[in-house]
């Protein structure tokens, strides 16, 4: 029998991502499309942890199925980890791509190369409805550009330059950008913990 995973997300590129680095499994997955009437999760964590946790036990808890969640964001070294959980409205409206890569380059301006140091991070979690949860994390070392270059990707990937490319992520064709970012990392994590029959509440318990 196939074992259910409901992803806590309405973002139908993040599903069909979650959904090839998982194929083959037997796994169904499914995503909130299905719950139509779920209200959406409040992100006011202080940890990409904490968000991603309180949104899958959250789904899972409210439909009794297992969940799996994700947070992600950008953390520059030079300004304390900022913008971290508030990476999607750094530039004050919430999905504001532009907006948020305006803010960041202005609070990095004149900040030598060696200052410009950054990191993407994802934490995934998986959570049961009777409360147990796991969580993997993937992280993409890399710099802050001096200027957007670059269209594909989205959010900050006009800015970031992983570290031993001289490419922005948005200069990366889809196959580079997941063999080596915070996403793909997290989720080939996930998949070696799943194909390693873990956790076991997971497949054994529902
Ligand atoms: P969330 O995980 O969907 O909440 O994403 C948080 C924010 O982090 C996004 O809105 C982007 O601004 C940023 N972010 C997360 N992952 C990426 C990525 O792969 N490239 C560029 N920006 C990202």
């Amino acid at each position: 029998m196939r074992t259910k995973l409901l992803v806590a997300t309405r973002n139908r590129g993040k599903l069909r991502e979650i959904v090839h680095f998982l194929q083959d499994l037997p796994i169904e997955i499914e995503g909130l499309e299905v719950f139509p009437e779920l209200p959406p999760v409040e992100e006011t964590g202080s940890t990409f942890l904490e968000n991603a946790r309180t949104k899958a036990l959250s789904v899972a808890l409210q439909t009794g199925l297992p969940s799996l969640a994700d947070d992600s964001g950008l953390e520059v070294e030079a300004l304390g980890g900022a913008p971290g959980v508030i990476s999607s409205r750094y530039g004050g409206r919430e999905g504001d791509d532009a907006a948020n890569i305006a803010r960041l380059l202005r609070e990095m301006e004149g900040l030598p190369e060696e200052s410009r140091r950054a990191r993407f991070v994802c934490v995934l979690v998986l959570a049961h409805p009777d409360g147990l949860w796991v969580s993997v994390e993937g992280v993409c070392p890399g710099r802050i550009a001096e200027a957007p270059r670059g269209t594909g990707g989205f959010g900050y990937d006009p800015v970031f330059v992983p570290e031993g490319l001289e490419r922005t992520m948005a200069q990366l064709s889809l196959e580079e950008k997941n063999s080596l970012s915070h996403r793909g990392r997290a989720l080939r994590a996930l998949r070696e913990l799943l194909e390693r029959g873990e956790p076991s509440w997971f497949w054994e318990r529902v």
